[in-house]
């Protein structure tokens, strides 16, 4: 010490007179508010969540929300033992949403908390892997599905189960159930609707499925499960369009993925699994683990997971119950349909999904019609300037050459930011229009956008490195399904 006071200013302060340390362990430590305040600020150039309308998380929660989430910050879910009352609020939620899902049997049925719906996913598709193998299944297994979330393409890489992925034909934008029964055989250890498309938001039919399924079973004797990826769905269609048999009313439906943080409402880092009865999930993925004191079941891929997300789901349910949630998604789509309203008024535009309950989830899909030169990437590009982040992607295999946009609406988005995005649409396109791209962008140009672009490594360039990778690995092991292309625009 001199003598000279030291800076008390968090800008004077040693540490932040020269760059953070990027490469390499850094040797020396710097104060807590100067670490703070260069991590706080990097952050600055992240969009504003709230305007992300290509994601289908949770953006907003109450502040009652914040204060659970934040009085947890220390407690592992895994330790159930410890922390029984955790543990109990994630049973409660597990047995109300099997009664939200009509389980026959909802208080004595089995599920869990996870990570989110990709965990999830892979859990149900594991239990259907291993009943199928206990039903005497000896072949390489395969699943049937459509258009999927990239979750359901990493379990068939993880899991070495082949991904049976129906071709999008003619105008239909979801599995067609007719498409069905030419793609199972005996080895097909279930098929996957989506409830709430990834690329448009619509609702698969998850009841034409189930029929197509019977039918297959009373000509060819295949019994074939579903798994419901019901990751937006499974918390819009219960509340708003109940007339909608997707969930364990339908008897072949035997387990239901949903993510609490996108329609439920809860923080990040929430997701459910849920199986219609006990006897649907396998024992061998239940583990018994004693060396946390007592004898605690856990079925999940992860171990030790925060345990504020599932406390912060329970206090959702109780606080909102399904008048509430009723409220708060209505409300969500209500303001969904007056944005689409506004672009069928304001552009070429010809809607795919228009926030209609009964149709899918509480977003909106176009494409531009007819012979207008408007490129959905330029626009997509144009409406980042004012803070937008929507994104646009081509639709999947067999109908690439429609390129779509999609606004995903949440919980928090209003009636007011609707007025203000049409108003920058329209601005958006009349500079588009004024002065028009030499070259339009394309989707490789839009791929930063929700994608790390200023990653030492590219997204992009890792992912073709892996698939070359995986490619290669592929043609020298024997026959296997040609691994479906990631799409960018998937959340
Ligand atoms: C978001 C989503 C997933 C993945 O869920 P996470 O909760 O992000 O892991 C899977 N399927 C569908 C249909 C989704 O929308």
């Amino acid at each position: 010490m001199t003598g000279i006071l030291e800076p008390d200013d968090v800008f004077a302060m040693p540490g932040i007179k020269h760059a953070a340390p990027k490469r390499g362990f850094p040797e020396h430590e710097i104060f807590p508010q100067v670490a703070y305040q260069i991590v706080h600020d990097e952050l600055l150039l992240d969009g504003v969540a709230r305007m992300n309308l290509a994601t289908f998380c949770t953006t907003w929660v109450d502040d009652q929300a914040r204060r659970l989430m934040n009085e947890c910050l220390d407690k592992n879910i895994v330790d159930k033992d410890e922390y029984p009352q955790t543990a109990e609020l994630e049973q409660r939620c597990v047995h109300m949403l099997a009664d939200l899902w009509n389980s026959p049997d909802a208080m004595g049925t089995l599920g869990t908390s996870t990570t989110g719906s990709s965990e999830a996913a892979m859990l149900g598709g594991l239990a259907a892997k291993f009943r199928w193998r206990k039903r005497g299944g000896t072949g390489i297994p395969n699943f049937v599905c459509g258009p999927v979330q990239v979750c359901w393409e990493k379990f068939a890489r993880y899991f070495d189960v082949e991904i049976r992925q129906i071709p999008l034909r003619g105008d239909r934008y979801t599995m067609n159930p007719d498409d069905i029964a030419a793609h199972c055989d005996e080895n097909t250890i279930m098929v996957v609707p989506t409830f709430g498309q990834t690329f448009t938001g619509l609702f698969e039919d998850v009841e034409g499925i189930s029929k197509a399924l019977d039918e297959l079973q009373a000509t060819t004797g295949l019994d074939i499960p579903i798994h419901v990826d019901a990751a937006s769905g499974g918390f819009l269609a219960p509340f708003c369009a109940p007339e909608i048999c997707w969930d364990f009313r339908l008897p072949r439906v035997k387990s239901i993925n949903a993510s609490g943080h996108k329609t439920g409402l809860a923080p990040l880092g929430a997701g459910w699994a849920i199986w219609r009865t006990a006897e649907d999930l396998p024992e061998e993925l239940i583990f018994n683990v004693d060396y946390l004191g007592g004898n605690m079941p856990t079925f999940n891929l992860n171990f030790s997971r925060p345990g504020g997300q599932a406390i912060t789901q329970y206090y959702d349910f109780i606080r909102l119950g399904r008048v509430g949630y009723r409220n708060v998604q209505n409300a969500i789509y209500t303001a969904g349909q007056h944005l689409a309203k506004g672009l069928t008024e304001s552009g070429p535009f010809e809607l795919i999904h228009d926030s209609d309950p009964k149709h899918g989830i509480t977003a909106v899909s176009w494409k531009v019609y007819g012979k207008s030169k408007l490129n959905l990437y330029d626009l997509s590009d144009r409406l980042r300037t004012r803070g937008w982040l929507i994104a646009a992607y081509p639709l999947p295999a067999d109908r690439e050459d429609v390129t779509i946009m999609r606004a995903v609406l949440r919980h928090g988005f209003t009636h007011d930011m609707a007025d203000l995005l049409i108003a920058d649409l329209n601005r958006s396109m009349k500079v588009l229009d004024k002065h028009p791209l030499k070259t339009s962008l394309t989707r490789e140009d839009a791929g930063g956008f929700t994608h790390n672009a200023n990653a030492l490594v590219s997204t992009a360039d890792l992912q073709a490195k892996v698939k070359a990778q995986l490619d290669g690995h592929a043609k020298s092991s024997s026959k296997k399904a040609k691994p479906a292309k990631s799409k960018s625009g998937k959340k």
